[in-house]
């Protein structure tokens, strides 16, 4: 496995496409592009990458289509573009399984920023193909390094940081690597609350306390990305098994049982 990275850029404005092509490369990519929907799914099938960019506009299929295509056969992580800051499309992309949104005009140096943040972050399927070490079973806060495999469990439930799987009853589970982080941020948090901000946060690999900006569509996706989450999971916001929502504030663990 090597290390290089792998992004796909599907984007129609020519423009456009050179200036994420150029940001990407900069950050250690190796970059394929293109300017349509269904071609681009079928580099992501051939490429296998780590990093997709999805304009949301685009000639054939849109963006949102693209999304869902793409989401079949691939856990790279999906940044969308978009001209529209409406929370529809927000929503309606991040329920097509996108990780996050670009909006146009972007500077450069802010998206390689977030691109960085995204890798930093990102302990993609290719981590597993390592050397797995013994298992050992920890409980401990998010943050704290832990030498291993770390493995958290919750009735039934699961998560193994190493290999990058959720298990629930023994049953394999495919979570994005937003939902995955989600999830291990608050099971690492064993029953303490984190507010929608802070998890926000933690996605963008910031602090709690970094004092950055939350917008209401942050704090929205990260509704949007548990809701995806306890579908997938197949757990219930009224009788947590999993994830409880704690109304008005954000989200913790639920009780062991
Ligand atoms: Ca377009």
């Amino acid at each position: 496995m090597s290390d290089r990275r792998v992004a796909v850029v599907v984007e129609d404005d020519e423009d456009i496409r050179g200036l994420l092509e150029a940001v990407l490369q900069q950050s250690g990519f190796d970059v394929h592009s293109t300017d349509s929907g269904v071609s681009g799914v079928v580099l992501v099938e051939s490429h296998r990458p780590d990093l997709v960019t999805l304009d949301l506009g685009l000639p054939d299929i849109d963006g949102f289509e693209t999304a869902r295509r793409i989401r079949m056969i691939s856990d790279a992580h999906i940044v969308m573009l978009t001209a529209r800051t409406d929370e529809i499309d927000t929503v309606l992309g991040l329920e097509a399984g996108a990780d996050e949104y670009v909006t146009k005009p972007f500077r450069p140096r802010e998206l390689r920023a977030r691109v960085d943040a995204i890798m930093r972050r990102r302990t993609g399927p290719g981590a597993s193909e390592k050397q797995a070490p013994a298992v050992e079973v920890v409980e401990s806060d998010p943050g704290v390094p832990v030498a291993g495999d770390s493995v958290r469990m919750l009735n039934g439930l699961l998560l193994n940081s190493s290999t990058y799987t959720v298990e629930v009853d023994g049953q394999a589970k495919t979570v994005t690597p937003t939902e995955f982080i989600l999830l291990d941020t608050l099971l690492g948090s064993k029953g303490h609350i984190r507010t929608k901000s802070d998890l926000v946060r933690r996605l963008r690999d910031e602090t709690n306390d970094s004092g950055t900006f939350v917008s209401v569509s942050d704090e929205r996706s990260v509704e949007v990305h548990l809701g995806n989450l306890r579908r997938k999971l197949g757990d219930s916001a009224s009788e947590p098994r999993w994830i409880e929502t704690v109304r008005g504030v954000g989200y913790r663990s639920a009780a062991r049982r």
